[in-house]
């Protein structure tokens, strides 16, 4: 017999089971109630994007994008790399009709090498591929054939995609996809699902994690919003319990004062190279804001004296500052500045913001969030400002758990205990007529013995057993039994349904 394979969870994803998926679910809740009390809707977007989406948005220098992204080539309908020679003359009428449609991409590289596989074609059916011929570069007739076989499977049969990394770039996507800008007043939306990086694991770092986000649109970029957004991450940070947190802000320019400020860290930077590691060095020349985000013990001293973006800020950009720090006073919301809050990725300007959980050792950031205004533009839309954050759910459940600050959440409520298979149709109906007025009630399937119905209604933690005999089946009653003290009162099924209902109010008030 063949050893039957054991298969597990790919490293970096995981199962969320119950009773966890049980605080998921009233984690997204929450942040579906909170969002809509600020007037914001949901967005569902897909998994997937063309991969130029990201490399645009996010950027092409970021780890994020030039290592993280999980991108595979699509595949159009009936195509596929040719199996025998044979095959290739078919193969490049079908691929040239697919690029022509839009099908296949249509850019210089796809059209190459689509040139090449038809060329050494030509060649081999009128017979020319002689050894050694010039035009063959000196490639034997076997060389030859290896060669078209290999162009052909070099043939891209679709689009490149990639699983999204996060959700702003895709938000923005169909913002302009669906000339959003024509809607009245800003555009909120919220979006919440799965996110994919290959990163190493660790606790609190997964390669499918979870991120619920929000965005405003539009053409303000009043910084009533920014204190907005901020206010509603805050109080939905404080309605899931997760209060042992930091909110850290800065301002990070915009276009006019940003680039004077990165030439003069790019020059500062390179008086002090030798003394950085190999990662911030490469960032002098690719992004050296990035370097402001080591956490290399001793590079600390020496980042500590570069020059602050808060010192070369432009007129606009200071008073846009100092107008979040006094909205986020009138709202009371507590922060602390830190000038070294730069984030990752290349679309930010201005205000950005992120929220640190204690508790969670290295990877403790809980939500990131700025302003991008230029983004949709940059994407190919209407100027457009905008703000938005990503909040960690992964992180932030791991961290509420760890602080002990978990819910009571509804369990099982009644546990139907039918005895005889007389009483099974009554049980059958009552356990209907619960549900539908909201409980959460377990029927068994089989007869069972008594004493094993009451402790499988135990071990399940219903906090009722309805035990139904014969003598309450001719009564017609019920005998509710309350698990946590065995207190038992007989009823019919309206006191069943108001002590039941009287009940709830009271747990779950
Ligand atoms: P970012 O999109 O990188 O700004 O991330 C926003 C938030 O998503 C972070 O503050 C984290 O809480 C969370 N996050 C980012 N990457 C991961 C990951 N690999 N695993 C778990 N959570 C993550």
């Amino acid at each position: 017999m063949s050893e039957r394979k054991q298969f597990r969870a790919i490293k970096g994803t995981r199962d969320i089971l119950p009773p966890d998926s049980g605080l998921w679910n009233w984690f997204e809740k929450t942040a579906r109630d909170t969002f809509e009390s600020y007037n914001f809707r949901e967005i569902r977007l897909p998994i997937f994007e063309e991969t130029s989406l990201f490399a645009r948005s996010v950027g092409g220098e970021t780890d994020i994008v030039s290592k993280e992204m999980y991108t595979f080539e699509d595949r159009a309908f009936g195509l596929e790399k040719p199996k025998r020679i044979g095959d290739v003359g078919d193969f490049i009428t079908k691929v040239r009709e697919a690029a022509n449609s839009g099908q296949i991409p249509n850019d210089p590289s796809n059209r190459a090498e689509i040139e090449t596989v038809e060329q050494l074609w030509r060649r081999f059916v009128s017979n020319d591929f002689e050894l050694g011929s010039e035009e063959a570069g000196g490639l034997s007739p076997a060389d030859q054939i290896h060669l078209m076989s290999r162009s052909a499977g070099d043939v891209r049969l679709g689009a490149d995609i990639s699983l999204r990394p996060e959700a702003t770039a895709s938000t923005m996507r169909a913002y302009i996809e669906h000339g959003m800008h024509a809607l009245p007043g800003n555009v909120k939306l919220y979006y919440m699902g799965p996110m994919f990086r290959r990163e190493r694991p660790q606790k609190g770092r997964y390669r499918q994690f979870y991120q619920i986000g929000a965005e405003v649109l539009g053409q303000s970029d009043a910084p009533a919003i920014d204190a907005e957004v901020i206010e509603m991450l805050m109080v939905f940070f404080q309605r899931v319990g997760l209060t042992r947190t930091t909110l850290y802000i800065n301002s990070i320019g915009d276009k006019n004062c940003r680039p004077a400020y990165v030439e003069l860290l790019r020059t500062e930077l390179q008086k002090v190279k030798e003394q950085l590691g190999a990662d911030s060095q490469r960032r002098i020349d690719t992004n050296p804001l990035r370097v402001l985000d080591s956490k290399i013990p001793n590079e600390q001293e020496i980042i500590a004296k570069l020059p602050r973006i808060a010192d070369h800020l432009c007129d606009a950009c200071k008073e846009n500052y100092a107008g979040l720090k006094r909205e986020l006073a009138l709202r009371g919301i507590a922060y602390e500045e830190n000038w070294r809050l730069v984030r990752g990725l290349d679309y930010y300007t201005r205000t950005t913001f992120e929220v640190i959980a204690e508790g969670l050792g290295s990877q403790n950031a809980v939500c990131g969030g700025g302003r991008y205004d230029g983004l949709v533009e940059l994407l190919g839309g209407q100027p457009t400002k905008g703000i938005g954050f990503a909040i960690g759910s992964d992180r932030s459940i791991l961290s509420i758990q760890e602080s002990g600050n978990v819910p009571a959440l509804p369990g099982l409520d009644v546990f139907v205990a039918w005895m005889g298979m007389d009483t099974y149709p009554t049980a059958v109906k009552i356990a209907r007529t619960l549900r539908e007025a909201g409980f959460d009630v377990e029927l068994p399937g089989e007869e069972m013995k008594f004493k094993k119905l009451l402790n499988l209604a135990d071990r399940l933690g219903a906090r009722y057993a309805l035990i139904i005999g014969s003598d309450e089946v001719a009564s017609g009653t019920f005998t509710l039994k309350r698990l946590a003290d065995a207190d038992q009162k007989k009823l019919n099924e309206s006191d069943l349904l108001e002590t039941l209902t009287n009940e709830r109010r009271g747990t779950r008030a």
